[in-house]
């Protein structure tokens, strides 16, 4: 029961308002059944075909978020059930979305994923590029897909003003899209930002989704 005491103990520590998405990448049905039945039904992959293998074996009402980068061609095979995917950094793959959310004839809730790191190596779009797609005719017809706010991931370092100012940045992009293209729109609410390193300075930077692995299920092994 090690894992529901490390659950308990964490949801102790995060404020009401911020949901944990408890990443269970690499992670056996064992330890996953572990956390549900502790309580937690939202869990995050980011392995299209881990997701797709694992949705049918857990149970019925897992909330399954994707969080890794989507491929457009893979869309397909976690588009019936899907509950939210993470990642989106572009037109195309939103358009994807849409049309395999549409053939599913569900809505796929999804965050834009914004470039906030100082590594080239993560993915995501700036404040300019986000903005493009918002302003497409394309954008404005896509009837199967929500868009619930913005995900991103910090510059790994040790650096903690760092990690806090980018943080702060992307809360502040989130602010300037909602009030330019959202300000009607409530489901726009979401800022997914901190990880088992840094989730404290994401909370206090604004967080409302903690996305956390390894304090949850212990180290990963690939
Ligand atoms: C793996 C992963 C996490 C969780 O990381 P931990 O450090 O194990 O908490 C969060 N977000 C994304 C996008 C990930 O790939």
């Amino acid at each position: 029961m090690e894992i529901e005491q490390r659950l308990a103990t964490f949801l102790e520590t995060i404020p009401e308002g911020v949901q944990l998405v408890a990443v269970s990448k690499t992670k056996p049905d064992e330890l996953i059944l572990e956390a549900y039945t502790a309580g937690q039904r939202v869990f995050g992959e980011n392995k299209v075909q881990d997701l797709a293998a694992k949705y049918p074996r857990l149970p019925e009402d897992i909330e399954w978020h994707f969080i890794g980068h989507l491929q457009r061609n893979k869309v397909k095979y976690i588009a019936p059930f899907v509950a939210m995917l993470h990642g989106i950094d572009s037109l195309k793959l939103l358009a994807e979305v849409n049309k395999q959310a549409t053939k599913n004839q569900r809505t796929i809730k999804c965050l834009l994923q914004i470039h906030i790191a100082e590594e080239e190596s993560k993915f995501g779009l700036n404040l300019s590029e986000a903005e493009d797609l918002f302003n497409t005719d394309q954008f404005s017809q896509f009837k199967n897909v929500q868009i619930c706010g913005l995900m991103g991931m910090a510059t790994y370092t040790s650096n903690l003003a760092q990690v806090r100012k980018e943080f702060n940045n992307l809360r502040d992009t989130f602010q300037l899209l909602k009030k330019k293209y959202f300000t009607h729109d409530q489901s726009f609410k979401e800022i997914s930002m901190g990880m088992s390193g840094d989730y404290q300075i994401a909370i206090e930077e604004g967080s409302t989704m903690i996305r956390i692995g390894t304090s949850i299920f212990g180290n990963r092994l690939y």
